[in-house]
């Protein structure tokens, strides 16, 4: 009997401790996902396919409109979002550029580095002029892009950033976000945008990634 409870006690600290074991082993494969997510609720960015999607998915577009943020200037990628431009364009894709005036940390900011990358005037549209073409744009492409793209600015009026000017790229039919990860921009509050279900984000520098995108278009 004595021997039988001594069996029946080991037993059980053998099933705690696997029990144990087994939720360790599950806390960890959590914290992993969320680390790979960024945080809950978010949705899985599957970060290596989407740079070459993104190639693809411009190479075969008919129109393009890209949207630079405080992130270009950031990372100085006027001069390979110029460079981007001219590919696709020799690809025979029709590529705007939508500018918000509040983009960047000045008036001007976005034009004066366009500018001075060398993208012409006339692909360069001010957001009154381009925002009702974004629903039938194939690709939005934006570009430490933050604020300016935030749909709550349009929608959403209990919002701190209801009322400023919007870029309606969350109208396009596919918009590919390039950011190094979950940082917000100025007014530092969320954009459900990059949940979108026609969003994909691309994590990265803006310099590297538009670099990437050069190489795999080029490749195509
Ligand atoms: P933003 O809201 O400041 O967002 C910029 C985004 O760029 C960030 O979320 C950041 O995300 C990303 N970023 C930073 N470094 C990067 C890099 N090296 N490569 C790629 N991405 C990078 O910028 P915005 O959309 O242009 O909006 C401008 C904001 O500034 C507005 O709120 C506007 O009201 C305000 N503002 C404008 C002026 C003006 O005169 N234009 C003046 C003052 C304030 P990650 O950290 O995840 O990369």
């Amino acid at each position: 009997m004595a021997f039988n409870m001594e069996l029946l006690i080991w037993i059980a600290y053998l099933g705690a401790a696997l029990l144990v074991i087994l939720g360790l082993k599950f806390l960890h494969s959590t914290m992993a996902e969320v680390r790979e997510i960024g945080a809950p609720g978010k949705k899985k960015d599957d970060a290596a396919p989407v740079a070459s999607d993104a190639a693809n998915a411009m190479a075969t577009a008919e129109n393009i409109i890209i949207v630079p943020g405080y992130g270009m200037a950031i990372a100085q990628a006027q001069h390979k979002i110029c460079e981007l431009s001219k590919i696709l364009q020799e690809k025979g894709v029709r590529v705007s550029f939508a500018i918000n005036p509040v983009a960047g940390r000045m008036p001007g900011h976005m034009d004066i580095l366009l500018a001075e990358a060398g993208v012409p005037y006339d692909i360069i549209f001010d957001l009154e002029n381009i925002n009702d073409q974004f629903p039938t744009c194939d690709v939005a492409l934006l570009i430490g892009a933050n604020d300016i793209v935030n749909p709550a600015a349009r929608d959403d009026t209990s919002s701190p950033i209801y009322g400023i000017p919007m870029l309606d790229a969350d109208k396009a039919r596919q918009v590919f976000i390039i950011k190094r990860g979950q940082g917000a921009g100025f007014s530092g509050i969320e954009n459900l945008l990059f949940s979108g279900d026609n969003t994909r984000m691309c994590y990265g520098d803006a310099k590297d990634e538009v670099q990437k995108l050069i190489m795999d278009i080029k490749s195509l």
